[in-house]
C-alpha cells in the first residue's frame, strides 16, 4: 500500500544566490513526478517556489496550488498549474495545505518557509496529524536550525520525542524516503544526529 499520494512542500518565494538550492528543488520536483506524486505548495511563481512547480509540471506532476485571494499579487501567482485553490485567508491556507498533504518537506527558505515548518511541527507534537516532517538540508542550509533544535532538547525545552518529530535529509531522494518510510502505517527511519 502507498501511504504517501500527496507532499506538501514550503520553500522561499525569493531566489536564492547558492544553485545548489535550486537544483536540489528541481531534483526534488522531478522525484515527486517520478514517483507519481502530487506537489502540493503555496501556489507562487517566484523564487524557490516557482523554480519547484515548473519543474515539477514540466516533468508531468499533478501540482496544486493554495494561495489566499488577495493577499499576494497576482503576478506572483503561479497560473499554469493543475489546479490553484484560492483560499479567504492565510489560516484556511495552512489547514488545507496540511490536510491535502500525507508529509511535508521544507526546503531553504525564509521567514514564510520557517513559519510552516515550525507550524506543522507544532500540530504533529500536539497530536492533531501524524504525517512526517523532512527538512530537506540542500547545502547543509539548515544545519544552524538542526543545532538548534538539538539545543532546545538539550535544555528540556523540547521534549526528545518532539525534536524526533522533525527530520532530516540530505538529497531529494532521501527526503522522500524519509518521508515514505515514516509515514503512518509505515515502519519508523529515524536519522540520528550522528548520521547527519
Ligand atoms: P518565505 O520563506 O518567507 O519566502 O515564504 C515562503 C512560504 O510562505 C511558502 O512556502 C509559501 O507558502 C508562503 N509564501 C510567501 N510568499 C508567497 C507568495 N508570493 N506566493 C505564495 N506563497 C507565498
Amino acid at each position: 500500500m502507498v501511504a504517501v499520494r500527496a507532499v506538501c512542500v514550503f520553500c522561499g518565494s525569493s531566489a536564492p544566490a547558492d544553485p545548489r538550492y535550486r537544483n536540489e528543488a528541481r531534483a526534488l520536483a522531478a522525484l515527486i513526478a517520478r514517483r507519481n506524486l502530487t506537489l502540493v505548495y503555496g501556489g507562487g511563481s517566484t523564487g524557490l517556489m516557482g523554480e519547484l512547480a515548473d519543474a515539477a509540471l514540466a516533468h508531468g506532476a499533478r501540482v496544486i496550488g493554495v494561495i489566499p485571494a488577495g493577499l499576494f499579487a497576482r503576478e506572483l501567482t503561479h497560473t499554469g498549474l493543475t489546479e490553484l485553490r484560492e483560499v479567504t485567508s492565510m489560516h484556511e491556507r495552512k489547514q488545507q495545505m496540511y490536510d491535502l498533504s500525507d508529509g511535508f518537506v521544507a526546503l531553504p527558505g525564509g521567514l514564510g518557509t520557517l513559519e510552516e515548518l515550525a507550524e506543522v511541527a507544532t500540530w504533529s507534537q500536539l497530536g492533531l496529524h501524524s504525517k512526517p516532517v523532512v527538512l530537506l538540508n540542500a547545502g547543509r542550509f539548515w544545519d544552524s536550525l538542526l543545532t538548534q533544535l538539538d539545543l532546545m532538547a538539550r535544555t528540556g525545552l523540547l521534549k526528545p520525542a518532539s525534536r524526533d518529530l522533525i527530520r532530516q535529509a540530505r538529497s531529494a531522494e532521501e527526503a522522500l524516503d524519509v518521508l515514505t518510510a515514516a509515514a503512518p502505517g509505515q515502519p519508523e527511519k529515524w536519522i540520528t544526529s550522528e548520521e547527519r
